[in-house]
């Protein structure tokens, strides 16, 4: 299967890290996100070793949480040594309660507003990562009235259109984010914040994209940030203490996607940097990696159960579920490849095609086009995999459909990480009149 914690077992059900799925459909309902924590742990690791090991040994990934933020994650990534990246002040407050050390937090976002730049400083993140010059005024201002002298990084866009959907596509010019070399206001930037008295400049921040599988991507863009390294010190006489080169790296959703080895991957980059930092006589400043899908994504998958069945004669067939885009919009976003697979029956089969459809009253409102599974009956339970990231943080209640619960298993024990919520939960602000 597409991943070494998907099984079947004796009842021909599929498993997830050993466990029963459709016994925790049936302990816990349906929809139901269920999530393996070794899983969430080796990735962290993986990045981790392999950073500390190919470049710096204070370099470290942080776990980009906007994939998945809820307080249980943070507490793995405290315990797995890694830090974190924070887009709002909900992913920040999220992460103080699980007590997460917050030096070890990078605040990003193209949009900060004075509230949660306060927030945040109140908070004790310890970088911000900053998209203009209007930002980073802003923020020095803050830090000035705060009496703090706030770290920042500078988000820089080298130029780069990796080959992945235009949606989740970062680092050409014409992006929202960061700032571009290419019309050289990246270096205006530079200059003007090393002006700023309560701003410490570390260094710079690019990131191309997300769901990556090539890894020249990766590699020309620290060619083009080393070379703006390079050009900043020569022309500023600053020398950047920190890079960090973003998330990006891709997963497998189906067969069809390649294996990655993020490991030899990060030594590919490492190489190309320490060559580059010795050929412009550069120190080898600390290196950060934001992943968040390859670290999350494939240590989940969501469970339905099956509705109705609809036969258009000669044309099409539609399975409904009792969830869809509220718990999962990322094929009504980006047309998502996902593998579905019919939990309760693993051994039939796969003769039937049929599309998945959520229940929300949208035609949009699908997980997966024209799948080959067994003829699926209603009570059936239908499995998504590799739905960790990018699936519960993008939730809504779109039909007023409350959110799903989050079961992680943990050496063959299953337990409630975030609680179903009830409809009772979704009207808790609404005012009685
Ligand atoms: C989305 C994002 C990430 C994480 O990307 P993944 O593809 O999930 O690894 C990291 N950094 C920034 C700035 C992002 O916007």
């Amino acid at each position: 299967m597409i991943c070494n914690n998907l099984s079947v077992n004796e009842n021909n059900h599929l498993t997830l890290a050993g466990v029963d799925t459709v016994e925790m459909a049936k302990k816990y309902g349906t929809p139901l996100m269920l999530m393996d924590e070794a899983k969430i742990r080796e990735k962290c690791s993986v990045y981790r070793e392999a950073m500390k090991e190919y470049f710096t040994p204070d370099s470290m990934p942080l776990f980009a949480s906007k994939a998945l933020s809820f307080k249980y994650i943070y507490k793995i990534a405290n315990s797995e040594n890694i830090g974190i990246d924070c887009v709002s002040a909900g992913e920040i407050f999220t992460a103080v309660k699980a007590g997460f050390p917050m030096e070890k937090a990078y605040f990003h976002g193209n949009s900060k507003t004075d509230d949660e730049i306060r927030f945040a400083i109140n908070s004790g993140v310890g970088h911000f990562v900053c998209d203009s010059i209007e930002e980073v005024s802003v923020i020095d201002e803050i830090a000035g009235e705060m009496n703090v002298r706030q770290k920042v990084l500078l988000r820089i866009t080298p130029g780069i259109d990796p080959h992945t959907h235009k949606k989740i596509s970062t680092g050409s010019v014409d992006s929202k984010f960061g700032v571009a070399i290419e019309t050289k206001q990246a270096y205006e930037l530079v200059e003007k914040t090393l002006k700023l008295e309560n701003i410490e400049l570390m260094g710079y921040h690019c990131h191309i994209g997300s769901q990556i599988f090539e890894y020249d991507p990766f590699c020309d863009a620290a060619r083009i940030m080393l070379k703006f390294i390079a050009d900043t010190k020569e022309m500023f006489g600053f020398e950047a203490k920190e890079l960090n080169l973003g998330g990006g790296m891709g997963v497998r959703y189906t067969e069809e996607d390649p294996e990655i080895d993020y490991a030899a991957n990060i030594k590919g980059i490492a190489d190309i940097i320490k060559e580059l930092c010795a050929e412009y006589g550069i120190t080898l400043p600390k290196i950060l990696m934001e992943p968040g899908r390859s670290i999350v994504a494939d240590a989940g998958l969501t469970l339905y159960t099956a509705g109705y069945l609809k036969e258009i004669t000669g044309l099409k067939n539609y399975i409904s579920i009792d969830g869809g885009m509220t718990d999962n919009p990322r094929f009504t976003l980006y047309q998502s490849p996902y593998t579905v697979l019919l939990a309760n029956r693993m051994n039939e089969e796969k003769d039937y095609k049929c599309t998945v459809a959520g229940r929300c009253c949208e035609s949009g409102d699908i997980i997966q086009e024209d799948v080959l599974m067994p003829k699926p009956k209603r009570n059936d339970t239908i499995a998504v995999l590799t739905t960790g990231a990018y699936n519960y943080a993008m939730a809504s209640h779109y039909n007023k459909v409350p959110k799903p619960a989050i079961v992680m298993i943990k050496d063959k024990e299953d337990f409630v990480v975030v609680k179903r919520e009830t409809i009772e939960d979704m009207i808790s602000n609404e005012v009685d009149f």
